[in-house]
């Protein structure tokens, strides 16, 4: 079940901690701990040695009270109920933070992308879109990109779906391909939204980029993206991570660069030049200004908080910094933008895919990174004036307004029956 996952547990003490300084009713704190509805399902998927293999897959919707259900769908070996549940609550709180009409949802799948062929995948995801097709719809559940898929595994879900209706709806997912109604700019929203989010703590911080060195944990969608637009700023970025190892390169690497040679190395960024191997501990207490855990939930311990000797912490990953870390690094003075603030700029362009779709009238890429940056920098500054106000941590301030507005909205639509 869910309840046990360590990271549903981390998910539900914030939830809880929210409860206990804020004036909320607690009856819809109750409904909140739980998700509204979780989908469990078999995707048998014949393998291309003609073995049927059998993975699990996940929908849920932790919250459908904003709108339709929004959220990424993961294809990872860590996937299970526990995290799909946990990144669906979270969902909700970014969603309502960034003042969406949606709902939390996430879903995922138990296999390893890198260990199937692109035909298997083809399968796994029409079938796993079959499976779940009563769950979902323009105004029900549309999912996203997450961690192991992308534009290919949306256009399989797009067309599956059309298929089943007997005509085109492209509304069903977002995250797809500027060419199949996709939006621009979608591919690097997450990334640019992170980067602005750095930019107005760093004015806070009066810390000035062209003078910093970053260390960026992942080099997927979020970290490779994040990494550039740093580096176009002038940064210097002195550490990168991802599946293959910690790295650590004092005099600086250029990300392009390293994304041309991950591109052809099998999407791994080990073996490229400049880059000295270290432990994760080793490359989270390397000397730098900011630091951008953009890879799995939970990399941060209490040992590694301690160690860390960034000013800045942006959360481009969702949930990377333990419960007994976030003290640590309160403690530390390190300012902290919270995930569901720093990453929310994926969601907040999937919005706007999803506008666009519906009405079928396409937005340049300069109308959308301009309402990008107006809805993810005005966020950011509410939270800090919230925190300053409150004398709250930047992650009690963001999770209180993303609470604070869901619970409100449930409250006064009231209990049915
Ligand atoms: N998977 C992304 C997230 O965790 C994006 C979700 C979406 O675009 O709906 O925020």
């Amino acid at each position: 079940m869910f309840e046990t996952s360590q990271f549903y547990q981390q998910a539900l003490a914030q939830l809880d901690s929210v409860a206990e300084h804020v004036d909320l009713d607690i009856n819809i704190i109750e409904r909140l701990r739980y998700p509204k509805r979780s989908v469990i399902v078999s995707i048998p998927v014949r393998m291309d040695s003609g073995e049927t293999k059998v993975f699990t897959g996940y929908r849920v919707q932790h919250s459908l009270t904003a709108g339709p259900g929004k959220g990424g769908l993961r294809f990872s070996p860590h996937v299970d109920f526990g995290e799909v549940a946990a990144l669906a609550m979270l969902m909700t709180w970014k969603c309502s933070l960034v003042s969406l009409p949606f709902g939390g949802a996430k879903g995922g799948m138990n296999c390893d992308p890198t260990k199937l062929s692109p035909r298997e995948k083809e399968r796994a995801t029409r079938r796993f879109t079959q499976e779940i097709l009563p769950f979902i719809g323009p105004q029900i559940d549309v999912m996203a990109p997450d961690m192991g898929t992308g534009e290919q595994e949306m256009a399989w879900i797009y067309d599956t779906y059309s298929m089943h209706k007997g005509h085109s709806c492209p509304q069903i997912v977002t995250g797809k391909s500027a060419a199949l109604y996709g939006t621009l700019g979608r591919r690097e929203a997450t990334g640019r939204g992170v980067v602005y989010c750095i930019e107005e703590a760093a004015r806070i911080k009066e810390i000035n980029l062209r003078e910093s060195r970053v260390i960026v944990q992942g080099f997927g969608n979020v970290g490779s993206v994040a990494a550039q637009e740093l580096h176009a700023r002038g940064c210097r970025i002195v550490g990168v991570a991802d599946a293959s190892g910690h790295f650590l390169c004092p005099q600086g690497i250029d990300p392009r660069k390293l994304c041309e040679y991950a591109e052809n190395n099998n999407r791994r960024i080990e073996g490229c030049a400049g880059l000295e191997s270290v432990t994760k501990e080793e490359f989270f207490a390397a000397d730098c200004e900011i630091a951008v855990p953009a890879a799995l939930e939970r990399q941060i311990d209490e040992k590694i908080a301690n160690n860390l000797k960034c000013r800045i912490l942006a959360e481009g990953a969702n949930g990377p910094v333990t419960i007994e870390a976030d003290k640590v690094i309160n403690d530390k003075g390190i300012m902290v933008i919270p995930d569901i603030v720093c990453n929310a700029g994926g969601v907040i362009v999937s919005y706007f895919e999803w506008v666009q779709d519906i009405q079928m009238f396409f937005w340049t890429m300069e109308e959308v990174d301009s309402r990008l940056q107006q809805l993810i920098r005005r966020a950011f500054v509410g939270i800090h004036h919230f925190a300053e106000r409150n004398n709250y941590s930047m992650r009690h301030s963001a999770l209180v307004l993303g609470v604070r507005e869901t619970a409100r909205e449930k409250a006064t639509r009231g209990l049915y029956p």
